[in-house]
């Protein structure tokens, strides 16, 4: 035999009555008759909680009962064949007229003790169970309704009564022995106590009484009929990527329920433990899914832990004084007049001094646990033996829980990695003894950021979830997206890893989808969407938004975004960048920045500041960090100035070539901007500054190009008559190269800390004699490449490259 609950929502409408009644009858089909516990139908306990606190403050519930009524009503209608509706209506009006002559008693004397509250509350399961009887009564004729408050004997505990386990059990042995050939259909939730008052067994108690059914017949299973396709990683409303576990323990289950995981009550592990009875929980709604099976062992998986749970609400009581100094007994005096008072301790750590004990209750409970203190050690406060306990308020709890975290070291590091990555501060940690559970205590608004966080770290083998806010939609800004969008597969089934763009920015407009902007429309949105720029705001909407694995990506080339690099550093959001100017101004600031990005523990990454896409900056930094010294760095990272070299030879004046570089976009407006070499002296500095070195770009030494007539030029017509008249001086150039056999190239140096950049002749035998189109080199000679110099070449300029560039920095962050 089996017993099948069916939740709240499960009986909540006639979609899903007819849901249920399928899944009967196919049993039913196959000779069995289960026995089947309802709950109300949704909403109908708060609804009753409701009506009773309302009466109580003397507020009508009239409006209330009606609703109730014709929540109950519309199912006989639709469900029950019109010649048999009469009977049910009639009893389900003696229902809710006796719940209204109790209402109006509170109402009457103002007055609601939990007793009454719970009989109140208890005609949601009997309307339900009865109205569901009735409907199965059409299919099954020996259906019959029963009220399980007649069976399940219970403490008087009010609204979370403790049920007396033996007594109930034969009770309900002997009702089933009487009416085994009936089919049964029992009210959750509800019991009663020795003197036959109705009480309850706690929110969510109906997968109790299913489980308490189940244990005392020896059930062969115990199905929890659900809106959720079995016990999940995760609260799916937390964490869209949470997915459903196939096998979990008693333990586990019981560990994931008490820290949260709303889907089974947390006592419902206990009778079904007792009697090895496997509990499975299934959905409704897709009853062909096989759910979840709660059973005596874990089942082994590829993931160290079972799931994440967590409390939403939670407060923390910091108990501190030398009184609790190596004073045996001070937490047993402690927790025991918490027990006595019913407070339900959810969390507790002391620290290893022995000199504070904290400790998490239900916000509900947390003055009256003040206040039970204060009383108690009212003579250790007097003597200053003990500070006064403060509370701390908006808190949650959340939890790692797993059988297998036990034989698997760095469980708790990795919860840590994942929490202070995204800036999650933990006030206060717990494991169990038992290592099957970690909890953390964290501030309730980094709740939703720190699931998703732990999810992802945990759950490597599903999709990692990176949320970019870029600004720019320039060349690069646009290539990216583009290549964003045409890879999305790629990274999804090769690198586990999912891109979303949260937010886009350029200088006119912005636009947010959390959700993810679409990357084949971004365009039509931001212009139909978007909402006018404003930097400020688009970086603190970022900060706000709290999200995990967060990263800014800056595509532009103006000063104003890196100005605000070091505050998102400090929200532990990573930042991704094309934009040279954050890296090249002050070494304080360059300096400050990188201080600020480790002591976050986020990512700067910034690779296309040197020679676009080429793996420059990250072939630097191997070489660094894996104990290599840099002997000598020589370089050509001006694409501009390459190609003008390159194709600076035959009878072609330098005047020419510069122009024909101009008409092919290949220079700034201002050809100089090029040829001054301040760009290239910028990546010289980085490149240094990589290399170990504290220097300013005065210090770099740069060569011109240009005759200084020409640099003087006051606009670029007169730089171009200069530069005509500097025809003799290039041509001695390049018939001096000519005659000795040798190319004219403009080469950065670094060396002993010393980084210069200045024109030079250099013959076949050196690597960058043969350098084609607008390429860059550079050579990085080292300990290790003494002999042989390491070579990067290629093209060093282009949006393609730089986008490419800027996207492997992106998949990076937090590799
Ligand atoms: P019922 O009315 O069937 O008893 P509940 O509302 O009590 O259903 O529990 C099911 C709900 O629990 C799901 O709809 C889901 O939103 C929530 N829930 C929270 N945590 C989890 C989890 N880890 N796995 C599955 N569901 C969860
Ligand atoms: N109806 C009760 C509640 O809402 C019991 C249950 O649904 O399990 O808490
Ligand atoms: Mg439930």
């Amino acid at each position: 035999m089996k017993v099948l609950k069916f939740g709240g929502t499960s009986v909540g409408s006639v979609e899903s009555i007819n849901g249920l009644l399928e899944i009967l009858k196919q049993q039913y089909a196959q000779g069995e008759k289960p026995i089947v516990v309802l709950s109300a139908m949704s909403g109908v306990t708060n609804l009753l909680t409701q009506m009773a606190e309302d009466a109580e403050k003397g507020i009508s519930f009239n409006a209330a009962l009606k609703e109730l009524e014709s929540k109950h009503f519309a199912v006989v209608k639709q469900l029950i064949q019109i010649k048999n509706q009469n009977p049910v209506f009639t009893q389900l009006k003696i229902f809710l007229n006796e719940l209204e002559d109790l209402l109006q008693g509170v109402l009457n004397l103002r007055e609601l003790s939990l007793q009454s509250k719970d009989l109140v509350v208890s005609y949601g399961e009997r309307c339900s169970a009865f109205l569901i009887s009735k409907i199965a009564e059409q299919y099954f004729p020996e259906s019959l309704f029963v009220e399980a408050s007649l069976l399940i004997k219970t403490d008087s505990n009010f609204g979370n009564a403790r049920v007396d386990l033996q007594k109930s059990e034969l009770l309900i042995r002997q009702f089933i022995q009487e009416h085994n050939h009936h089919f049964l259909f029992v009210t959750g939730f509800i019991a009663s106590n020795d003197s036959g008052r109705v009480t309850t067994l706690g929110r969510g108690g109906s997968d109790y009484t299913a489980a308490i059914f189940g244990a005392a017949l020896q059930a062969e299973a115990i199905e929890i009929w659900t809106d959720v396709d079995g016990m999940l990683t995760a609260d799916p409303r937390m964490v869209k990527k949470a997915f459903p576990l196939p096998i979990l323990s008693y333990t586990e289950a019981m560990e994931l329920s008490y820290f949260g995981a709303k889907v089974i009550y947390p006592p419902t592990m206990i009778p079904a433990f007792m009697k090895k009875v496997p509990i499975i929980i299934k959905n409704t709604f897709n009853p062909s899914f096989p759910g979840t099976v709660i059973q005596y062992d874990s089942g082994k998986t590829k993931f160290p832990i079972k799931g994440i749970s967590s409390i939403n609400a939670i407060s923390v009581i910091n108990l501190s004084g030398s009184g609790m100094i190596g004073k045996a007994g001070f937490s047993g005096r402690l927790f025991s007049l918490l027990a006595r008072k019913q407070i339900n301790v959810v969390l507790i750590t002391q620290s290893s001094s022995e000199h504070s004990i904290t400790f998490a209750v239900h916000p509900a409970d947390a003055l009256r646990a003040k206040l039970l203190i204060e009383t108690e050690f009212e003579l250790e406060l007097l003597a200053k033996k003990l500070e006064a306990p403060v509370i701390e308020e908006e808190l949650s709890v959340l939890a790692i829980v797993g059988e297998n975290m036990k034989q698997t070291p760095g469980m708790s590091g990795k919860l840590f990695h994942a929490l202070g990555r995204n800036g999650i501060n933990v006030r206060a940690i717990a494991q169990g003894s038992s290592e099957y559970n970690i909890s953390v205590i964290i501030s309730h608004e980094d709740l939703s950021k720190a699931l998703n966080a732990v999810h992802d770290a945990f759950f490597t083998a599903l999709k990692k979830t990176l949320h970019v806010f870029s600004l720019g939609t320039g060349n690069i800004g646009s290539t990216l997206f583009r290549q964003l969008l045409e890879q999305q597969d790629f990274l999804r089934d090769h690198n586990d890893i999912q891109i979303k763009i949260i937010g886009i920015s350029n200088s006119r407009q912005m636009l947010f989808n959390g959700e993810g902007i679409t990357l084949d429309s971004w365009q039509e949105e931001l212009a139909n969407k978007g909402e006018p720029a404003n930097l400020e705001q688009f970086i603190s909407r970022m900060q706000k938004l709290n999200l995990p694995n967060c990263v800014f990506v800056d595509n532009t080339a103006s000063t104003e975004p890196t100005k605000h690099y070091l505050k998102i550093f400090e929200s532990n959001i990573s930042v991704v960048t094309c934009n040279k100017i954050a890296n090249s101004s002050s070494y304080e600031q360059y300096k400050r920045l990188r201080d600020t990005a480790r002591k976050h523990g986020v990512d700067f990454y910034y690779e296309t500041n040197v020679g676009a896409g080429l793996p420059i900056v990250r072939t630097l930094k191997d070489l660094m960090t894996s104990g290599d010294r840099i002997i000598r760095i020589e370089a050509i990272l001006s694409g501009t100035i390459s190609y003008i070299f390159n194709n600076f030879n035959g009878d072609t004046s330098f005047y020419d070539v510069v122009k024909s570089a101009q008409a092919l976009g290949y220079t700034e407006p201002d050809p100089r901007d090029d040829l001054r070499g301040t760009d290239f002296m910028r990546k010289m500095l980085i490149l240094a500054r990589d290399g170990g070195h504290t220097i300013e770009a005065e210090e770099v030494k740069l060569g011109a190009i240009l005759p200084e007539a020409c640099l003087s030029a006051p606009s670029v017509e007169e730089f171009y008559q200069e530069l005509k008249n500097a025809d003799s001086y290039f041509n001695n150039l390049k018939e001096k190269a000519k005659l000795e056999n040798k190319a004219i190239r403009y080469i950065g140096k670094m060396e002993d800390g010393q980084v210069s950049i200045a024109l030079e002749l250099v013959g076949e035998e050196h690597p960058f004699y043969n350098l084609s189109g607008s390429d860059n080199i550079i050579s990085f000679t080292t300990e290790r490449y003494k002999d042989r110099p390491l070579v990067v070449k290629g093209p060093g300029a282009g949006s393609e490259v730089t986008a490419g560039g800027v996207f492997a920095d992106l998949v990076n962050v937090g590799a």
